[in-house]
């Protein structure tokens, strides 16, 4: 099934499915919205994003759910906000960026270290693959788990865990993405890729340049770098509410 209809039957899933009728309150995607949506595809368009998977599976997860009801309004908005315990949701550049260069494959294993708010995760699953996702905070643990259980995201498996040791016991993975900022790459997360597999993560102090590294065989690496950004830290060890 391509991406445009994939993306659409998860428009409808969400607006269809029982769950999301008890929300209704909470969670609406107004027509507003959606062309809000549609600005933001364009002016990543007009940044440089060309892969027209990624700009679909965007316009299709509806931002503003993973965000606090304050910054609603401000949802399309090519910026980060804050989702609670001095983190924040990565800017929608930021996303399409990492997720063009993870070039995503249906059935793709992915572990994503760093839920936040779960919408990198929920573009992730749009695209077909399957995603196991972790996060050092409990809260925002629990809070994503939550919404994408709501949403009806079934192949999105979370996880309470310190991401700097990877997921052993679900390796190997065909793709990893690091969404925090790390000062160096962490060994496990590499030994962890299927041979093929590749694991973007940003990486640096202060500033972070993007990293992605292919797993060429059992001993070879491949690195290649791209543009610097700015990500909230990777830490190490877990915090509970
Ligand atoms: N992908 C998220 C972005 C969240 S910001 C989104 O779409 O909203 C990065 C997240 O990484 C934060 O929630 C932070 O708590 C988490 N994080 C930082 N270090 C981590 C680690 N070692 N293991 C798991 N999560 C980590």
């Amino acid at each position: 099934m391509n991406i445009r209809v994939r993306a659409k039957l998860f428009v409808q899933g969400v607006l269809l499915s029982p769950i999301y009728k008890n929300l209704h309150l909470k969670l609406s995607d107004t027509y507003r919205h959606k062309g809000l949506r549609k600005r933001m595809v364009d002016a990543l368009r007009r940044r440089g994003i060309e892969d027209e998977a990624v700009l679909a599976a965007m316009a299709a997860v509806p931002r503003h759910y993973f965000l606090d009801k304050a910054f609603e309004e401000h949802a399309y908005e090519d910026k980060p906000f804050p989702i609670g315990n001095q983190q924040t949701i990565s800017q929608p550049f930021t996303v399409a960026y990492q997720t063009s260069l993870l070039d995503v494959k249906r059935r793709d294993k992915v572990l994503e270290i760093g839920t936040g708010s779960g919408y990198q995760a929920a573009i992730l699953a749009v695209l077909g693959a399957k995603v196991y996702t972790v996060e050092r905070q409990e809260s925002l643990y629990q809070r994503a788990r939550d919404l994408l259980a709501q949403l009806g995201f079934t192949g999105i498996r979370c996880l309470f865990r310190d991401g700097s040791k990877g997921l052993p016991e679900f390796a190997p993975f065909d793709k990893i993405l690091v969404t925090a900022g790390a000062p160096v790459v962490p060994e496990p997360l590499k030994e962890q890729l299927a041979v093929g597999g590749m694991l973007v993560i940003p990486v640096g102090e202060e500033v972070q340049h993007m990293y992605k590294i292919t797993r060429l065989s059992e001993t070879e690496f491949e690195e290649q770098t791209f543009d610097a950004f700015r990500f909230v830290p990777f830490l190490s060890g877990i915090k509970h509410k």
